[in-house]
């Protein structure tokens, strides 16, 4: 799980998955946690899934060079 970024508005993709395009060009699964969820309560605005330790490590470095590239993030807010 990471921490929310201020840069990103995740006010209308509670309880969604979230494609994540990454300048790489891979795309990385997050779900939005809901605002009652105990998760978002403590800060955290997007839960990554990982196959393990090492995957979710890459994962994590991914979005933190990129964090900026959300390509998806308008489509996902209209559905
Ligand atoms: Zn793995």
């Amino acid at each position: 799980m990471l921490p929310l970024s201020s840069k990103i508005d995740l006010s209308n993709l509670h309880g969604l998955y979230i494609p994540l395009t990454l300048f790489s060009g891979e795309i990385l699964i997050a779900f939005v946690p809901t605002k009652d969820s105990d998760a978002w309560k403590n800060g955290i605005g997007l839960m990554m899934m990982a196959c393990c330790e090492e995957c979710l490590e890459q994962m994590k470095n991914a979005l933190k060079n990129d964090m900026q590239t959300f390509a998806y993030m308008d489509e996902a807010s209209k559905r």
